[in-house]
């Protein structure tokens, strides 16, 4: 599928330019702007409104002015309008895609991928919101009743990160919709397009004033630290890096406020000597490269048995040549460019350290000339221990591949990190699928998959990679209080 400058300009001028505050689109208090670029050419795509802290406080006085009405609001309206916003968003599928790659840089099929999870996280809420559950039950002695009540939490900050503009708003704003939170989201400055354009379309579905209010800014931390300190703030939801997640949980603990935090990854992806080689290879392309590696769940580290070893990256280099590199955009790019400069050099000084190390670069690892922040697909291998590359998030489409002899070394291997998101493993023995699901220390595990993300499934991670989940049962859970009542025998 090919587009026109004229789509392009279509699109970004349907794109409201305001912050969203109490039901009105309106500039920044002190009228400041700032550009949102286009990571394949570097050139501005579009202006944009500039929150500043006085913004943040009429956010904040928005969220809390409607916290109390929408509480009381009937599930099955918040339902319903979930599940109008889940048909808005599909109908508008290639636009929000189109938006995403020239926001974000991926390729155009992989965006239409993420819209089709994101909405499914409002599909999925809006099903959730009417089946928020109490219970009743006789104490153990037979006499007092407890029953047991579920209640919004309450205003909701919600920041997210730029690599998946939608999903990563619509995996916070569905549950908070549903379970009758008002909330304030700072979208990340780098892609807050895509978060404008979605909340357009939930006010085009009837999300009543002051429920989600936006505040697009260029300094995170002046705005939204204020709203963290407001007594009216109940809750705060944050997917992004582990060192800003752990100031902001560190800023959360003044108020005690109730905290969702989605950080980093380092997944290790381990195949056996028993894994069938070309699934181990399909799933790794999956894992690895999907959004040009700029993702929580890429695998970091290929953890490969010495006796497939050879050939797992013989067949690894062969299908990641074979991809083209080109702006998200254009017909057939399967890698789009990384997000920014800064981040381009970061991948590189990663596989620079590797080389120098002793590691062998048997594909990429090369800048290439040219506009646009690119980096080429690139395999490493006998990468040695002490390498960062093994030990930092990448965020790039680089596969450094290492070597190990039994199950226990490959175990250990992979939980020698602070990280705990994902692991990922390929194996046809179930018994030893199973025990990795018992001894591995992520959040979450692919067995014979390099894809894990999923509504219907709870996203999160251990040690430093996070704490809560998103999506399934427990995502709603995060955005409602227990409310205990003690009720005297009423038999008595
Ligand atoms: P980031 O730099 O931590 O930023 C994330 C968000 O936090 C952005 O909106 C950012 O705003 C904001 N922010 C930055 N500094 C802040 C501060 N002092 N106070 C309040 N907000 C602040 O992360 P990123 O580079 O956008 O995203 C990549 C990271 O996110 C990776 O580590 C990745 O693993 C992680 N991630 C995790 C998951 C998950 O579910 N576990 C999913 C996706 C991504 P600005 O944009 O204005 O800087």
């Amino acid at each position: 599928m090919s587009f026109t400058a004229a789509d392009e300009k279509r699109v970004l001028d349907s794109v409201p330019s305001q912050l969203y505050i109490a039901g009105k689109w309106v500039d920044a208090e002190n009228g400041a702007t700032f550009d949102v670029i286009d990571p394949a050419t570097g050139k501005v795509l579009k202006s944009i409104s500039d929150a500043s802290p006085a913004d943040g406080m009429k956010a904040m006085a928005a969220a809390h002015e409607t916290q109390e009405s929408w509480a009381r609001t009937a599930p099955r309206v918040r339902a319903e309008i979930l599940r109008a916003a889940f048909e808005k968003v599909t109908a508008m599928a290639d636009d929000f895609a189109i938006l995403m790659s020239l926001e974000m840089g991926k390729p155009f099929a992989e965006a239409k991928g993420e819209v089709a999870y994101g909405a499914e996280f409002l599909r999925w809420f809006s099903e959730q919101a009417p089946r928020i559950d109490g219970r009743y039950t006789t104490a153990p002695d037979g006499k007092n009743r407890l029953m047991v009540l579920k209640k919004p939490v309450g205003p909701a900050l919600l920041i997210t990160p730029w690599n998946f503009p939608l999903a990563m708003a619509t995996r916070k704003i569905g549950p908070a919709i549903a379970a009758g939170c008002t909330s304030i989201l700072k979208p990340a400055n780098l892609t807050p397009l895509t978060s404008l354009l979605f909340t357009k379309a939930l006010e085009e579905v009837g999300l009543p004033a002051g429920v989600l209010n936006v505040i697009q800014t260029s300094s995170a931390g002046s705005v939204t630290g204020p709203i963290i300190k407001d007594s009216r703030l109940r809750k705060l939801s944050f997917t992004g890096s582990t060192p800003v997640g752990q100031r902001l949980i560190a800023d959360a603990a003044h108020q005690v406020l109730k905290v969702s935090m989605e950080l980093g990854g380092n997944a290790p992806f381990l195949v056996f000597e028993d894994a069938d080689l070309d699934k181990a290879v399909e799933g790794a392309m999956l894992a690895k490269l999907r959004n040009m590696g700029e993702a929580c769940t890429a695998a970091n580290r290929f953890l490969v048995h010495e006796s497939v070893a050879d050939e797992f990256a013989k067949r690894l280099t062969d299908k990641m040549s074979k991809l083209k590199v080109a702006r998200g955009l254009e017909d057939g790019a399967n890698i789009g460019p990384l997000i920014e400069e800064k981040a381009r050099q970061g991948v590189h000084a990663l596989v620079e350290d590797a080389k120098q190390k002793g590691a062998k670069v048997v594909l990429g690892g090369e800048i290439p000339a040219g506009e646009g922040y690119f980096y080429p697909p690139t395999v490493l291998v006998n990468v040695p221990a002490n390498s960062d590359v093994l030990s930092n998030e990448i965020f790039g489409p680089v596969a450094p591949i290492v070597s190990f002899k039994t199950e226990d070394e490959a175990i250990k291997m992979a939980n020698s990190t602070e990280y705990g998101l994902v692991a990922y493993a390929f194996t046809k023995d179930l018994n030893r699928g199973l025990r990795l699901a018992e001894r591995l220390e992520t959040g979450m595990f692919g067995l014979n998959t390099g894809l894990v993300s999923n509504p219907a499934g709870p996203f999160g991670g251990v040690k430093q990679s996070g704490l809560g989940r998103e999506g399934s049962h427990e995502g709603i859970e995060e955005y409602l209080e227990t409310v205990y009542v003690g009720i005297s025998d009423p038999t008595a």
